[in-house]
């Protein structure tokens, strides 16, 4: 095959150019950072676990009528995707305290919540993506009023869908992070779920035992990453069938 043209990178991903116009290919590297990429490593197998989880929420999405970018998986790392113009800013929608949350506001990690909080935060590295009001995103053009009540809704959905998803195979959706793009069809635009759905962008914890089954097992040193991710994948009947390399060696009598 032809050398794909990168057209982005990331710290998780890659974005090469597509075979058709309004198409990319999205590219799952190994690689894991937190902490505004303070703290980085390389887990063996991730990227394809999260091209695996995240083509199965996405497609899910997209079978309830939930627009996301996702058109077909291509390969173990790889997944075409629709182009979107990104909206800059990041969505996290909350169900239970935990993380930057408990921090600011001094609740408990755990403590369920009255009813799902939407928050908004402007995706900037250099500013280490910094929670922004409605009234900031309107008034610096980042999206309009429209367009942010379009995201709650997204939002609203996806939570209710991966909250079931994740409920019916014995995980607690904490809370998660999802990125839109708008996608223009003629002289009409929408937004659409884009980026990517997966342990890395939510927290998942055991319904039973409280286990963390996503990155705070890498921000928090908790254990193996991959194993959390792999737990994960199995639980949901997504596991690559040709993922031998992602199980420990076994010895043959
Ligand atoms: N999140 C993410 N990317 C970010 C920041 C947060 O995917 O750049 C996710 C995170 O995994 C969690 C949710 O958004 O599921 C809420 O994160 P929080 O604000 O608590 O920040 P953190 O504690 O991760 O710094």
């Amino acid at each position: 095959m032809a050398r794909r043209t990168k057209v982005y990178e990331g710290k998780a991903k890659v974005l090469y150019e597509g075979p058709e116009p309004g198409t990319l290919v999205q590219y799952f590297k190994d690689d894991a950072t937190a902490f505004n990429a303070e703290k980085k490593a390389v887990v063996d197998g991730k990227g394809v676990l999260n091209n695996r989880l995240s083509e199965f929420f996405m497609a899910g999405l997209n079978a309830i009528g939930v627009p996301t970018h996702f058109i077909r998986r291509i390969n173990m790392r790889e997944q075409l995707i629709r182009a979107v113009e990104m909206i800059p800013v990041e969505v996290v929608v909350r169900n239970v305290a935990a993380g930057s949350l408990s921090k600011r506001l001094g609740i408990e990690e755990g403590t369920a919540l009255p009813r799902p909080i939407v928050e908004f935060y402007f995706k900037d590295d250099a500013l280490g993506d910094p929670l922004v009001s409605e009234e900031h995103i309107v008034a610096f053009g980042w999206a309009s009023q429209q367009d942010l009540d379009d995201m709650v809704s997204l939002a609203l959905r996806v939570n209710d869908f991966l909250s079931g998803v994740m409920l019916g195979v014995g995980i607690r959706l904490v809370d998660f992070k999802i990125e839109v793009g708008r996608i223009w069809d003629g002289d009409f635009q929408r937004l659409i779920v884009a980026d990517e759905i997966s342990p890395d962008s939510c927290r998942l914890w055991d319904v039973k035992t409280g286990q963390r089954l996503d990155k705070d097992v890498f921000r928090r040193d908790l254990g193996d990453l991959a194993d959390a991710y792999t737990e994960v994948a199995r639980r949901l009947g997504v596991l690559p069938s040709n993922a031998t390399h992602l199980t420990k060696p076994t010895l043959i009598n």
